[in-house]
């Protein structure tokens, strides 16, 4: 099997998730290419093949000069799957090019069973497998989903690209997301409130609990998207990434897009009914319990020290 792979470049720098193409191309077992408009002074640990466009020239972000590089690089390739991460620059140029080449597309792919991606239906309750019908299937990969068993030291045989094509858009720049309020990259303690807090006046208990452990509280989307909590409170891939001394999990249930969040806390304490709710699998101490009862007495406990 072989697959191209999709490096993003933004504001003049390599983008981490490279790790995660390489990841799932290990996962796999592919002979894998990279496909990046980037710079040859910020390069991937690459080793392969890479096709290489100069970002002075194409823009980093320009869809219509992208999609056209990599329908030339496609050609020579020739692989299986074009693997893009689920990003901004993946779920826009993934879906153009898949029309452009009437290829079938899997979003969100969170693993591969017997070469087959797997993506996340109904709210990450369910997972299904999508086989493409189509000589080459387009994927988008979760962030986090996929990571490398060891760091790559692999150094890319360059293969300069360019294209004439122009765009119909021209692309003006990023603008910072206004921050405000609370900074949960820079607390070295977040305790977070997930679905399983059931109304918006629990998040007081949640509060509480954070206040006690001299941090700041979080909170999954589900909490955040029913303004239950500020946006800047939201951890995982549409939220803050965090890495806290200390992370509390308080009625969330694990699904990989929190995850990708904060698994990189030193030390994660999950709060859940459920015993076996997948939070557990990256908990160092999972307590089952209701949260509402549990949760207040500890915050006693913890003042009282
Ligand atoms: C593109 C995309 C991006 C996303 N980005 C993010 C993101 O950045 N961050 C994020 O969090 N999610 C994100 N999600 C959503 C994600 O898939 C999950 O739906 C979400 O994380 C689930 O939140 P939750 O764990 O709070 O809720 P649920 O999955 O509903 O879990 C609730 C948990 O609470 C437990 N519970 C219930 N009652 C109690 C109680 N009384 N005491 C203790 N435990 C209890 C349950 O057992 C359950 O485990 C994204 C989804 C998509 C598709």
């Amino acid at each position: 099997m072989k697959t191209l792979l999709v490096a993003e470049y933004r504001e003049g720098k390599l983008q981490g998730s490279v790790n995660d193409l390489m990841a799932f191309a290990q996962k796999v077992g592919s002979d894998a290419a990279m496909f990046l408009v980037g710079s040859e002074t910020d390069l991937p640990k690459f080793q392969g093949p890479l096709y290489l466009a100069d970002v002075k020239n194409c823009g980093e972000y320009n869809p219509d000069v992208h999609k056209q590089l990599l329908l030339d690089t496609i050609a020579k390739v020739k692989p299986d799957m074009v693997v893009f991460s689920h990003s901004s620059y993946g779920w826009d140029l993934a879906p153009r090019l898949a029309f452009a080449l009437k290829a079938s597309q899997v979003s969100e792919v969170v693993d591969v069973v017997d070469g087959v991606p797997v993506a996340p239906v109904c709210n990450s309750k369910l997972r299904r497998k999508v086989a493409s019908k189509t000589p080459v299937a387009i994927l988008t990969l979760q962030a986090g989903a996929f990571g490398l068993s060891e760091e790559s030291t692999g150094v890319p045989v360059i293969e300069k690209i360019s294209t004439t094509a122009t765009g119909k858009v021209e692309f003006c720049g990023y603008e910072q997301a206004e921050m405000g309020g609370v900074d949960l990259t820079k607390a070295s303690v977040i305790v977070s409130a997930g679905r399983g807090i059931g109304k918006p006046e629990n998040i007081a208990i949640i509060a509480s609990l954070a206040k006690a452990l001299k941090g700041e509280y979080g909170a999954s989307r589900p909490v955040v998207d029913a303004e239950w909590a500020e946006h800047n409170r939201q951890v995982g891939t549409t939220g803050q990434t965090v890495s806290p001394k200390l992370y509390v999990a308080c009625g969330i249930s694990g699904a990989i897009q929190h995850l990708a969040g904060m698994k990189k806390s030193e030390f994660v304490v999950a709060i859940n009914t459920d015993k076996d709710a997948p939070i557990g699998e990256v908990a160092d101490v999972l307590v089952v319990a209701d949260l509402k009862q549990f949760v207040p007495i500890l915050t006693e406990k913890i003042k009282a020290l």
